[in-house]
Parts: C-alpha cells; structure tokens; sequence
C-alpha cells in the first residue's frame, strides 16, 4: 500500500484512505481524477474539516501542482459549500 499525505492535516494514510486530486487540461481541481498524461497528483482524507483545509490552502495547492489551480469541479464546489 502506497503511503500518502494528506494535504488538509499532513497525516500520513494509505493511498486508498485518501481522497486524490488531480487537475484536467483547464487547471480545474477535480477529485477522485486520475490525469493520464502523467500530471501530478495530491492527496487528502475523506473527512470535510480536512477537505475545507485542503480547498482552502491555495499557496500549497499551487506548489503542490507546481501550477495555478484555477477552479474546483461540481462536486468540491458543493462540498466546499456544504462545509463552509
Ligand atoms: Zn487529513
């Protein structure tokens, strides 16, 4: 099992405990996406306070990518909203 950390709190989880972000062709942040032309990837756990954390935490989503995260899908836009 592949350990990963979560962005939101920076504990350590197995892969599969944890949500994963990617960003489509449009910058556009969506979860559970996996990028096929090999892009990277970032991790949080499937908890909204850590999620709330992650979304917000705009510096580190941009380091994280190494490129500007320009929106959130749907899905995260009803989370982040459900949330909040
Ligand atoms: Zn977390």
């Amino acid at each position: 099992m592949p350990i990963r950390t979560c962005l939101g709190c920076r504990r350590k989880s197995e892969g599969a405990a944890l949500w994963r972000f990617a960003l489509d062709a449009h910058g556009v942040l969506r979860k559970d996406f996996r990028n096929r032309h090999g892009g990277r990837h970032v991790y949080c756990c499937k908890d909204a306070e850590c999620l709330r954390k992650f979304l917000k935490n705009n510096k580190e989503l941009t380091r994280a990518f190494r490129q500007q995260v320009l929106g959130f899908d749907e899905e995260l836009n009803d989370l982040f909203g459900s949330v909040e």
